[in-house]
């Protein structure tokens, strides 16, 4: 019997966890906007969104020369930069938003087995209940 059902299936669900796949960057472009030195005299990109992030020249393993002249960086104002810091934050909201549609998915399927409702029935309970997903509790 491979339908989800039996108490112990659902539990064993309800307990997965499910990480992003790391295929599913989600990579975060951010407008450069100015630059500062940090307490080290690294440069730091100042980006749109209010983070900062080094542009080191570092070779061979990370090459900018163009951070290297005050021309060179100006040459990058405007220019897109992969933001580690929103990176990580919208991983983290996309991994509470799936979490929370598979636990509401799983509910409310269950749900509907209990009430006696005929699987496509459940299935339609189950995507009902998406749309009662609180997303300001996630994102908080
Ligand atoms: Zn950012």
């Amino acid at each position: 019997m491979g339908r989800l059902g039996k108490p112990e299936e659902i539990a064993a669900i309800r307990n997965r966890t499910w990480p992003l796949r790391p295929w599913y960057d989600v990579d975060m472009k951010r407008k450069i906007v100015g630059y500062h030195l940090d307490a080290e005299s690294h440069w730091v990109a100042e980006l749109e969104c209010g983070h900062g992030q080094h542009v080191r020249d570092d070779p061979p393993w990370k090459e900018r020369p163009w951070v290297r002249t005050e021309e060179g960086r100006a040459s990058r104002l405007g220019q897109d930069l992969n933001c580690v810091r929103c990176d990580e934050f919208a991983r983290k909201v996309a991994e509470a938003v799936i979490k929370e549609c598979r636990e509401s998915l799983v509910a409310a399927y269950e749900d509907a087995g209990i009430s006696g409702l005929c699987a496509e029935g459940r299935w339609e309970m189950a995507l009902d209940s998406l749309h009662s997903i609180n997303l300001s509790k996630i994102i908080s």
